[in-house]
């Protein structure tokens, strides 16, 4: 195993015990097989599945492995009132996917969003919620995790998306309030009510932003 590789996985150790003390579960993958693998286990057969936008589920493959599951997949609405639809669906489901923004050594999750679906489904709804993350989303503390999620996650999104924010034209964090704007929403999970509901993948790579 590869230093960097050794150093993922005993910091992944450290940040599964940290999780623990949340009412959350860790899980640590060696690579983004191993946690598509480990995700697919955690979802029972046949149950409903939807996601938040995440960079890190297309580059793993997930949605492809998705067939012995009923999918909420609002890529193929066909209208934006059935987008709104699945978004309002998600909270119903059995499982709801996504990444992090930043997780902190000591467990904490911090995500940012523009609509809100995905922070709102985190918080509250989905049985199951399983964010699977890169270790580079792992920050030493939650205001390391701020800053990462509004200048590493936060531009490199606006850009994808294509908004109308001062980020996609200099590439930096202008604390806007534009109308395009993508951080509307700042929420840190620092505890789970319902033991066990939130659980964590911890992925031995960089993915997503
Ligand atoms: S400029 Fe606006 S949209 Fe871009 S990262 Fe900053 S707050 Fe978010």
């Amino acid at each position: 195993m590869s230093p960097k590789k050794e150093y993922y996985k005993l910091l992944a150790q450290k940040i599964i015990k940290n999780l623990e003390k949340r009412n959350m579960e860790g899980y640590y993958a060696e690579s983004p097989e191993d946690a598509v693998n480990t995700a697919l286990s955690l979802m029972e057969e046949g149950s409903s599945v939807t996601w938040g936008g995440s960079m890190t589920m297309e580059e793993i493959g997930l949605k492809s492995r998705l067939d012995k599951y009923t999918v909420y997949d609002r890529a193929k609405a066909a209208t934006p009132e059935e987008v709104q639809k699945i978004y309002r669906d998600a909270f119903s489901c059995d499982n709801y996917i996504m990444s992090t923004n930043a997780i902190t050594v000591d467990g904490e999750l911090l995500n940012i969003d523009g609509t809100g679906n995905r922070v709102s489904a985190l918080i509250y709804g989905p049985k199951n919620v399983i964010v699977i993350a890169g270790m580079n989303k792992v920050t030493d503390n939650i205001e390391a995790a701020y800053k990462r999620a509004r200048s590493d996650a936060s531009v490199p999104n606006a850009i994808r998306l294509d908004m109308n924010t001062p980020c996609k034209a200099t590439g930096l964090c202008n604390d806007c309030t534009s109308p395009d704007c993508i951080c509307c929403q700042v929420v840190v999970t620092r505890y789970s009510r319902i033991k066990g509901r939130i659980k964590v993948i911890l992925v031995g790579e960089s993915l997503g932003f």
